[in-house]
């Protein structure tokens, strides 16, 4: 399944290059042409889905298995101290290629890319308590 003018499926077919470091029968992974640091990799499914709502859960299994093996040989191989597992879905979210994907940056301490710093906002329990009834299974 490929769609046409979907930059990822050309990678995939070979169309367009790119620097693959690990391909499956299901997966692909290939260095981010736009690094945001040294190592930045990208994983996909070799068939087209847009967001994580697409992908059937049994082929996201064997993506993530493949960000786990790409995550062990970057930390291995790089000279880093972390990394961030990124993935982004529609545009709100800052979603550019529409094929489901996901980002591994190599981080280090004192590399000054970003920082998740994940804002304090102050909510009552009414308010959590109507979040809760609109969310909880
Ligand atoms: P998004 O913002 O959609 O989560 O991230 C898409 C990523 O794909 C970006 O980090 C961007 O640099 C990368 N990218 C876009 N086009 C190409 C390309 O043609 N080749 C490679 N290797 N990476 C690409
Ligand atoms: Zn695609």
């Amino acid at each position: 399944m490929n769609e046409a003018g979907c930059i990822f499926c050309k990678i995939i077919k070979r169309e367009i290059p790119s620097k693959i470091v690990f391909e499956n029968d299901l997966n692909l992974a290939f260095l981010d042409i736009s690094p945001i640091s040294k190592g930045h990799t990208i994983v996909i499914p070799k068939k087209h889905y847009s967001t994580l709502e697409d992908i059937p859960e049994d082929e996201l299994a064997e993506t993530i298995k493949v960000v786990k093996k790409i995550s062990i040989n970057i930390h291995k191989s790089l000279e880093i101290d972390g990394y961030n597992i990124l993935q982004n879905n529609f545009a709100a979210a800052g979603q550019v290629v529409k094929h489901f994907h996901m980002h591994i940056i190599p981080r280090s301490y004192d590399d000054d890319k970003f920082r998740l710093e994940i804002p304090k906002n102050q909510a009552s329990d009414e308010e959590l308590n109507e979040i809760y009834g609109q969310l909880k299974f």
